[in-house]
C-alpha cells in the first residue's frame, strides 16, 4: 500500500534578496513498511525533502501526500530523528520518552505508558538508564532515546536526518541492527538519510540517489534481510551496489569539481 507519495515537488527558498531552488519536480512512491535511504552528495537537497516531509516547509510547487492526504503541517503520524540529539534536559530518559507519547496521542494511564516507555528504552539496550537526565548519558546513549521516542510513538513514519552520523563506531553498529530490526518489528515506513553508502546497502529496501535537484536513481537492494555487515563484505551484489553508488557519487562530484579533484 502506499504510505507516502511525492508529486512534482519543487522547493524554492526565497528571501528578500535572493531564491534558490533546492529541488525540482521530485516523483517518489514509498509503501508501507518500506525502509528507504537516502543518499547525495552534501547540499543536493536531502534534509529539504525532509522537511517538506515533515511539514516545516511548504513545496513552492507539486505536492506531498501521506495516506493519500496532502500533507500541510507537522502531525503526530510522523516521529523525526536528526544527527544531534534533541531530548528535553529536564527530563528523564523514560520521561521523555512518555512526552514523546502523550504528544502522539498514545492511549493509556500514567503507569501504562510510563511501562511502554520502560520497555522501548530497554529495547535499545537503556535498561539501567531509565531515570537518568540526558546530561548523564553519552551521545550513543541519547541518540538511543531518540530512537525508543520515536519507536514508542504513534508515528506510522520515521524521518532519520543522518541519525547516526556523530555517533562512535561501535554505538554505530548497534544502533544500525536496533534501527533495522524494530523499524521491521513496528512496521514503520523509513525515510533514513546517510552519507555512507555501507549504511544504506545495510538498512535499505531502496536506496534514492539525489543529485542536481533531482533523483538520479532509485535501487531496490536485492540482498535478503537481516543483513550484517560481516555477511555483506563477501557478498557480491554488495559489492557490485557499492561500486555502482560510488560511481553515481563520482560522476556527480565530477562534474562540478572536475575529475581530477574527486576524492571518495
Ligand atoms: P543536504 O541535506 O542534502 O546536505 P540541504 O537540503 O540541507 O542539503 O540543502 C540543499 C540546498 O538548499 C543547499 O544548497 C542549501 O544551502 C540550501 N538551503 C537549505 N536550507 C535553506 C534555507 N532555509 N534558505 C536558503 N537555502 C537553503
Ligand atoms: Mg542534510
Amino acid at each position: 500500500m502506499e504510505k507516502i507519495k511525492l508529486e512534482n515537488l519543487t522547493l524554492t527558498y526565497v528571501d528578500a534578496k535572493s531564491s534558490y531552488t533546492a529541488f525540482e519536480n521530485i516523483n517518489l512512491s514509498i509503501n508501507e513498511g518500506e525502509f528507504v535511504c537516502v543518499i547525495g552528495p552534501s547540499g543536493c537537497g536531502k534534509s529539504s525533502l525532509l522537511s517538506i516531509l515533515e511539514g516545516l516547509n511548504r513545496a513552492s510547487s507539486g505536492s506531498a501526500y501521506i495516506d493519500g492526504k496532502k500533507i500541510e503541517g507537522p502531525g503526530t503520524d510522523r516521529g523525526v530523528v536528526f544527527q544531534h540529539y534533541s531530548l528535553f534536559p529536564w527530563l528523564t530518559a523514560t520521561a521523555n520518552v512518555v512526552f514523546a507519547m502523550k504528544q502522539s496521542k498514545c492511549k493509556g494511564t500514567k503507569k501504562e505508558l510510563m511501562e511502554k516507555a520502560q520497555e522501548y528504552l530497554s529495547k535499545v539496550g537503556l535498561a539501567e538508564a531509565l531515570d537518568k537526565y540526558p546530561s548523564q548519558l553519552s551521545g550513543g546513549m541519547q541518540q538511543r532515546v531518540a530512537m525508543a521516542r520515536v519507536l514508542a510513538s504513534n508515528a506510522s513514519i520515521l524521518l532519520m536526518d543522518e541519525p547516526l552520523g556523530a555517533i562512535d563506531p561501535q554505538n554505530r553498529r548497534e544502533l544500525q541492527i536496533l534501527i533495522s530490526k524494530l523499524a521491521k518489528e513496528e512496521n514503520k515506513t523509513v525515510i533514513f538519510v546517510t552519507h555512507d553508502l555501507e549504511e544504506a546497502i545495510l538498512l535499505g529496501d531502496r536506496i534514492v540517489f539525489m543529485a542536481n535537484k533531482n533523483i538520479q536513481a532509485d535501487i531496490s537492494v536485492d540482498i535478503p534481510k537481516p543483513r550484517t555487515r560481516e555477511s555483506l563484505m563477501g557478498n557480491q551484489k554488495y559489492i557490485d551496489m557499492h561500486n555502482n553508488l560510488m560511481q553515481l557519487f563520482y560522476n556527480n562530484i565530477a562534474d562540478k569539481v572536475g575529475k581530477d579533484e574527486v576524492v571518495i
